[in-house]
């Protein structure tokens, strides 16, 4: 299937250093969503120091639905402007931090994600320093997104548009597919740091 840029991708230039977690043999990686623990899921972030890495803070999900998950989200009531997030990438599971960012106002905006134009949750930007050298440099990727990461809900809704003959549950899993693709668009463009 042919990737799409991200939409709301801010494109930063510079070479990918390569990431220890994208060698497949790194033991870190060698697990997949739905089996992670909290040290596991801690090595997964790409786009931090050490340091970074460990101050970290867990989700309080102890055991995420990951049958109706798309990507792991989620964000901490001491650090307001930071999230977490960790999507697959070619079936391996990567971790971001992202930042909230100030964006100029919009009359709706709307998240890159799950595509939804009428959403119940607000919509913010996020920017994601890119993973190795690039993220050295300054090189981030931003986008408009959930705020509290409610993308997989949204696209699980009933369209409003629906007429006789319209097949409800093939509109649902195209969006799912859709915010699955964005997801793992934009987490590829952080991971691999172009
Ligand atoms: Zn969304």
């Amino acid at each position: 299937m042919p990737r799409r840029p991200c939409p709301g991708t801010q494109d930063a230039i510079g070479p990918a250093a390569p990431h220890p977690s994208r060698d497949p043999r790194d033991p870190r990686t060698g697990t997949t969503m739905h089996a992670l623990d909290q040290a596991r899921l801690r090595a997964l972030f790409v786009n931090v120091s050490q340091r970074e890495r460990a101050a970290i803070p867990m989700p309080g999900i102890p055991d995420p639905d990951w049958a109706n998950l798309e990507y792991l989200g989620w964000r901490d009531a001491k650090r307001p402007r930071a999230g977490y997030l960790v999507a697959e990438v070619d079936g391996e599971p990567v971790g971001i931090v992202l930042a909230q960012v100030e964006q100029p106002p919009r009359a709706r905006p709307q998240c890159a994600w799950c595509d939804d134009v009428t959403l119940p949750n607000d919509v913010v930007g996020f920017s994601a320093r890119r993973a190795g050298a690039a993220g050295k440099r300054g090189d981030s990727v931003g986008t408009l997104a959930c705020a509290r990461f409610e993308c997989s809900v949204n696209v699980r809704r009933q369209p409003t548009i629906a007429y006789v003959g319209f097949d409800v549950h093939a509109a649902v899993e195209r969006r799912i597919r859709s915010l699955a693709e964005h997801v793992e668009a934009f987490a590829r463009a952080v991971r691999d740091g172009r």
